[in-house]
């Protein structure tokens, strides 16, 4: 998770976790994101939840930063052993704040073992879109790997980070929303982003000891607001709400999330004005 300025080791229980991708199994997930601080700080777990998918069909990824990928051959043992046990992408995380902590060569040694072993993988490279990134963006280039740039979420450690002065093209800015396990069980609506709204709370559905899995996802797909997020985008609820266009192109689409959900005024206006909203619409 993005955690916040303390550093924490929680972790799922294992068995708990062993028994989850049974139920969610059960339920038709159809693919699993391992993915934390540092999934591997736990790899022998980790590779024992990935082989369980496997078993039951689901598409597994793990998001790491390469902290493990110190040489070719150690790169080779651990992506070897995961290609073994079934995983279906490795997703690698760079940046210039990344790579402060993590030597850029083992991003490098790890995408090129998977190249190599034929395990799929692309490096997500995470970038404010300043010029401080271009020596970052060229040295993927240079190197000839597979990466997509995906924006800095403003939350835990990187929220006092200097925000960026973007426009945007005017852009529906829809949200897929894919559920969120926490290691503590809480489950959110959307992504690690979301755990990020301590003002509203808005996308957390519940917990899973006190709550079935079925009735947080029943939740996470009921509730008509996620349902505008995912259809109309935020772009065109910021509109509803009285943002000025002008206004609106300046933020992210995450950040734009935030600016509207985690202020309890606008949630409790858009829950008492569900049907206007939904009303709100090109036709
Ligand atoms: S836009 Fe909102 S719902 Fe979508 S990932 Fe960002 S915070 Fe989550």
């Amino acid at each position: 998770m993005a955690t916040e300025d303390l550093p924490d080791n929680s972790k799922m229980d294992h068995g708990r976790a062993r028994e989850l991708i049974g139920q969610l199994a059960r339920a038709g997930v159809g693919g699993i994101s391992f993915s934390a601080g540092e999934p591997f700080l736990y790899g022998a777990e980790i590779a024992e939840l990935v082989q369980l998918c496997k078993e039951h069909g689901i598409y597994s990824r793990i998001v790491t930063n390469s902290f493990w990928a110190k040489s070719a051959q150690a790169a080779d043992t651990l992506v070897l052993a995961l290609r073994e046990k079934g995983l279906c992408q490795l997703r690698l995380s760079y940046s210039r704040w990344h790579q402060q902590h993590i030597s850029r060569d083992n991003v490098v040694q790890a995408a090129r073992s998977c190249q190599k072993n034929g395990l799929p993988y692309f490096i997500s490279f995470v970038t404010d879109f300043s010029a401080a990134d271009d020596p970052h963006e060229q040295f993927l280039r240079d190197h000839g790997l597979l990466f997509f740039p995906e924006p800095v979420i403003y939350a835990g450690r990187a929220g006092s980070l200097p925000r960026r002065s973007i426009q945007t093209d005017y852009q529906a800015n829809c949200c897929a929303m894919n559920p969120y396990l926490g290691p503590d069980l809480d489950m959110y609506a959307c992504c690690d982003a979301g755990r990020h709204f301590p003002a509203t709370n808005f996308f957390h559905l519940g917990n899973l000891r006190h709550q079935s899995l079925e009735q947080l996802f029943v939740k996470s797909e009921a509730e008509p607001l996620y349902n505008c997020i995912r259809t109309m985008g935020l772009t065109n609820i910021a509109s509803y709400l009285g943002l000025p266009a002008r206004q609106i192109i300046t933020y992210g689409k995450c950040e734009l999330c935030r600016q509207l959900f985690n202020c309890p005024e606008t949630v409790a206006r858009l829950r008492g004005e569900q049907r206007e909203l939904a009303a709100w619409s090109r036709g």
